[in-house]
């Protein structure tokens, strides 16, 4: 059995210092019942904490280390940077140098602003729609995340999913009641919206392929009715690609889908590792931001070197093979985990797009919110225990996704195959 006692003893401690003991709720493995790993360091495919234990990782920082733990890149290039400086709050070419790139992966970005995370990039996304269109009531899928601005707080995934929150405390009935929630993949629901509010209604903000209720993919023909019914009601279509973005493709959810948002929203593996996120779209939207129009925007940070170089060192060593690559791997890795679960008679439905994965204990399709919640979830807390003591470390929740990393290798794949069908032996007898 893995040793946890330091970690254990740092989470007493973290306890007394901050809610949960955390910075962030999934962390704190409430749902799992266990107490969170406290983590030392990772490299590659690999991390390490505190008391020792060595893990194949696929949580990868939540998704933005698409290359693995301190590429050696990434730190070269980061050591390099703040020898100059960790911030000016004034322009420096290197924003200009990640926008360019981020514009040639994603076409329909053609002006974009920097920030600081995806919560900040999916708030300022809204606030421009709502003030380009001067209309209040927002459009958002129930299990769909977007980060914790009030506005998006309402019916979401990922943390809140994680321990049943529908709506925090704190959002003001007001703006929650301009935010009306669909089921995801529903073309009648969004449709019977449309008809009812439709002159009201500013944007859609929808996860092209939603991660924060497990990953569950969109429905093309799902997409396509999104793109149409904002085109011809006057609504701007804000696909929120924090996650998907070089994540579900290269290019993006919207190129693998073949639909063109007005608006897009980035984070996690644009900054590789740092503080960024981005929004972005179509020129004359974003001409409407302070100080070329009125919505305001504005960030001590944004733009920061550090953050800066940390997207640009990473995102210029993707290319299309990789991502083949890593798909591949993560086509095998699926079949295995089915295979195994098989083995054991436990019901099982993987999902994974690109380099993102997840699976549910559900005898059931998967198509949204509803489905995901009659997955077996006491199962998930004793096979997510019994992964953990094969070295094996996923997110510790059945509302999340897993990630692969170019540094996973094929015979750290059949390593964790090989360890799934241990922990399904292990759970099977008790
Ligand atoms: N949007 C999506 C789709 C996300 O997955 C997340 C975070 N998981 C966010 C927004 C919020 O990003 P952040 O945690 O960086 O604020």
């Amino acid at each position: 059995m893995r040793d946890f006692t330091k970690s254990k003893q740092a989470f007493a401690e973290s306890s007394q210092l901050m809610p949960g003991g955390v910075n962030s709720p999934v962390r704190a493995f409430k749902n799992v019942g266990g107490d969170p790993l406290f983590i030392d360091h990772g490299k590659g495919s690999h991390i390490y904490d505190i008391d020792g234990n060595d893990y194949i990782d696929y949580v990868m920082s939540w998704g933005p280390l698409i290359l693995g733990h301190a590429d050696d890149q990434v730190v070269a290039d980061l050591q390099a940077a703040v020898t100059k400086g960790t911030s000016y709050g004034a322009p420096t070419l290197l924003e200009s140098q990640l926008a360019k790139m981020i514009q040639k992966v994603v076409p329909s970005i053609e002006m974009m602003r920097m920030v600081s995370s995806g919560t900040e990039a999916t708030m300022s996304a809204i606030r421009l729609a709502r003030g380009y269109t001067k209309r209040d009531k927002i459009v958002k899928f129930i299990g769909n995340y977007h980060g914790h601005s009030d506005s998006l707080l309402v019916d979401a995934g990922s943390g809140l999913a994680t321990f049943n929150i529908t709506k925090s405390p704190g959002v003001p009935e007001a703006l929650a009641y301009d935010t009306l929630t669909v089921a995801y993949n529903d073309e009648a629901a969004i449709k019977k919206v449309f008809a009812a509010h439709g002159d009201e209604i500013a944007c859609v903000i929808v996860e092209p392929v939603a991660g924060n209720m497990g990953v569950i993919p969109a429905k093309k023909s799902f997409l396509q009715t999104l793109r149409q019914v904002t085109s011809d009601h006057g609504a701007l279509l804000i696909f929120d690609e924090v996650m998907t973005g070089f994540r579900a493709a290269f290019h993006g959810a919207q190129a693998l889908y073949g639909i063109t948002p007005d608006l897009t929203t980035l984070g996690k593996v644009v900054g590789g590792g740092l503080p960024v996120g981005v929004f972005g779209g179509r020129r004359e939207i974003m001409h409407e931001i302070t100080p070329d129009g009125p919505i305001y925007h504005a960030g001590t940070l944004s733009g920061n070197p550090l953050a800066m170089t940390g997207g640009i060192s990473t995102i210029k060593q993707l290319n299309e093979d990789l991502y083949t690559a890593m798909d591949q791997k993560v086509t095998r890795l699926m079949a295995g985990i089915a295979a195994a679960a098989k083995q054991y008679q436990v019901p099982i439905v993987t999902h994974h797009v690109g380099t993102m994965w997840s699976y549910f204990f559900n005898e059931h399709e998967v198509e949204n919110f509803a489905d995901v919640q009659k997955s077996d979830q006491a199962y998930f807390a004793k096979f997510y225990k019994a992964l953990l003591q094969e070295g094996i470390y996923t997110a510790p929740s059945q509302f999340e996704t897993n990630f692969i990393s170019t540094k996973h290798t094929d015979a750290e794949i059949d390593q964790t195959i090989a360890a799934f069908e241990r922990a399904f032996a292990a759970v099977s007898q008790g």
